[in-house]
């Protein structure tokens, strides 16, 4: 191991601080780097913002430098690959970036390759004179090395699967050059199918812990009322860990995006939106901005992430939270969470023709990490990265741990009783209602709703009346967690909405002893220390 280490110091050491101006190589990417130089496939899985970029761009200027050859990169996010090609430009590296409809070969000067160059999984697939550029390199014995960067996208943007298949599959098509695969999203599921992308090969698997221990964990109850949320939202802003520094708040939906900045903006905060629904140049405009904050989509110093909306995994989660803190300092990564969200989240996937199943079960794990309120976060994240982390680790570095003490378990058996007969009367009458609509009967609210319906005569109206709202949501959050209640959707004839409805689930018979819920009387934000080494 160390012979290895030593090996990789004195063939690429210099680089590494002359070009680089970095003084020495993280182990893994040192292991990586080795297996590279013995022309090896590898798969790389470090969290986002580990320095996982470093291992074939140092590799493809030995190859460069050495033997004149060019690396081809294959990435999913346009704006990642600019991000890169400006990085690589303020190094002296060239790095052409083939996005454009220009013909290809104009790009390139006619004797020398560039060390690197990026490309798409689209224009691999839809743009014939690409492949063919790639194809020659490789016939004339000067393709060094195929990357695939941010290789989960392959399994979390199924809705590419086309583009993706036909690019991941050069390397079938071109034997014998050396593959490197890249991801900072390391579920079980997601290693699989990038072996199985890369199959017949067998790549070396590298990979380090996806904790970011400089990265403070906290969920926290969105309000229903979106009004009501935004006014959680600035004030959290103004407090001191957020105030000043630059972060990140990521919603769902384009329309929800704009409208939150347009919100922050008459608030005075300054803002920027940026979502794959601009035009090329207005995104283009708000990278500018986003520069000009003193930010890249890549640099280190984001301070805090925000989830204002649900995530849609919590893959997702992690590589959002893993933008937060990438230079070791001090940083936040907040997650609102209300389940009613959900709800979007699911009709997004149906308007994308995406696998709504999958989609379901992608959000209920996010549901289960959210609900989840006596775990600590950083297991529970851990976990489904597939990875054990034990909790004394974390030293209150998560919302779970930092109020502990502050926890509070309720058993609430009679009130998920009374929800689930609620439930059964209404189902059994044949009213559709919705989770906020029945939390209104539940709770004994008298709206426009609950009296034009007659609800307010029935025996259960109310049953929840003694409950805080939010712990009444908690019972129902419960409920449907342990599949007694499910959300279907279901749309009229006479109206063009669809909507999610309550219904009964497989579970509804179960008994329901001791139904507890658990949650905190106040919230404390936990605080990460920096941390310098791996991260
Ligand atoms: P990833 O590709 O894993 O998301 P990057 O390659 O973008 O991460 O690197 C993130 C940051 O880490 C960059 O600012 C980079 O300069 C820095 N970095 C990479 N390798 C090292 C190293 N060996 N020592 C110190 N900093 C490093
Ligand atoms: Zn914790």
């Amino acid at each position: 191991d160390r012979r290895v280490r030593r090996a990789v110091e004195t063939r690429c050491g210099p680089t590494l601080r002359q070009t680089f101006l970095l003084d020495a190589f993280h182990p893994f990417q040192a292991e990586a780097i080795a297996h590279g130089l013995e022309g090896e496939d590898v798969l790389v899985v470090a969290p986002t913002g580990s320095g996982k970029s470093l291992c074939f761009q140092l590799l493809a200027l030995q190859d460069h430098v050495h033997l004149g050859k060019v690396t081809v990169v294959l990435s999913p996010l346009r704006a990642l690959i600019k991000d890169q090609q400006r990085h690589l430009e303020e190094k002296g590296i060239d790095a052409i970036a083939l996005l454009t409809n220009q013909p290809p070969e104009q790009l390139f000067a006619a004797e020398t390759l560039p060390p690197l160059v990026f490309v798409t999984p689209e224009k691999v697939q839809k743009c014939p004179a690409v492949k063919e550029l790639i194809v020659s390199w490789y016939e004339a014995g000067l393709l060094a090395r195929l990357v695939f960067d941010e290789a989960h996208c392959a399994s979390t943007q199924r809705f590419r699967d086309d583009a993706f298949a036909e690019s991941w599959r050069l390397h079938v098509e071109l034997p014998n050059v050396p593959i490197m695969a890249l991801t900072g999203s390391a579920t079980p599921q997601i290693i699989d199918d990038i072996r199985y992308h890369l199959s017949p090969r067998i790549p070396q698997l590298i990979r380090i812990s996806q904790n970011r221990p400089n990265v403070a964990l906290t969920v926290l109850r969105k309000h229903t009322n979106e009004t009501a949320a935004i006014g959680d939202l600035v004030g959290l802003l103004q407090m001191a860990s957020f105030a000043g520094k630059c972060g990140i708040i990521f919603r769902t939906r384009r329309s929800a995006c704009e409208k939150l900045a347009r919100k922050l903006r008459a608030k005075g905060l300054s803002v920027i939106h940026y979502h794959a629904g601009m035009d090329e140049v207005e995104r283009d405009e708000a990278q500018e901005m986003w520069i000009a904050f003193g930010m890249g989509i890549n640099k280190t110093n984001v301070r805090w992430v925000i989830h204002f909306d649900f995530p849609k995994s919590v893959v997702n989660l992690d590589q959002e939270a893993g933008r937060a803190g990438r230079d070791g300092g001090p940083a936040q990564c907040i997650i609102y969470y209300n389940f009613g969200d959900l709800k979007h989240l699911l009709e997004i996937a149906q308007r994308d023709n995406q696998d709504t199943t999958l989609a379901l079960q992608d959000a209920l794990a996010v549901v289960r990490f959210c609900e989840d309120k006596s775990t600590c976060r950083r297991v529970l994240l851990l976990q489904h990265l597939g990875e054990r982390y034990l909790r004394e680790d974390c030293q209150n570095t998560c919302s779970t741990c930092v109020n502990a003490d502050k926890r509070v378990e309720e058993n609430v058996t009679q009130a998920a009783t009374d929800a689930r007969a609620l439930l059964l009367s209404l189902t059994q009458e044949g009213r559709d209602v919705t989770v906020q609509h029945f939390l209104q009967i539940f709770l004994g609210r008298k709206t426009a709703c609950t009296s034009k319906n007659g609800h307010r005569e029935k025996e259960l109206f109310g049953a929840g009346g003694d409950m805080s709202p939010d712990v009444a949501e908690l019972v129902v959050a419960e409920l449907l967690r342990r599949d007694v209640f499910r959300q279907v959707r279901k749309g009229y004839a006479t109206s063009k909405w669809k909507h999610w409805y309550l219904e009964l689930g497989d579970e509804a018979k179960a008994e329901l002893d001791g139904f507890k819920v658990c949650y905190h009387r106040s919230q404390r934000l936990p605080q990460a220390r920096a941390c310098s080494g791996q991260k």
